[in-house]
């Protein structure tokens, strides 16, 4: 089963909520967005970066392409 990389520019955020309402799964606020512990690799007040099972592309790049700062980034 694949994964995809995900990474949020927690400086770029401005916790407009977006991306935790199109992606709940995936995306939590805390202040700013991050990946959920479930899949996160990596977070700090800097960047959040996050393992996601292929089955949630959809929803990650949903809430990417949603986000008015550009601050998700798939891989
Ligand atoms: S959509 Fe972008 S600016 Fe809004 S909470 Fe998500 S990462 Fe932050």
């Amino acid at each position: 089963m694949g994964s995809i990389k995900v990474v949020v520019d927690r400086n770029k955020c401005i916790s407009c909520g977006i991306a935790p309402a199109v992606c709940p799964e995936v995306f939590v606020l805390e202040g700013k967005n991050r990946v959920v512990d479930k899949y996160s690799k990596q977070t700090d007040n800097n960047i959040s970066i996050g393992e996601v099972p292929e089955e949630l592309r959809e929803c990650v790049v949903n809430a990417a392409n949603s986000c008015p700062v550009n601050a998700i980034t798939v891989e």
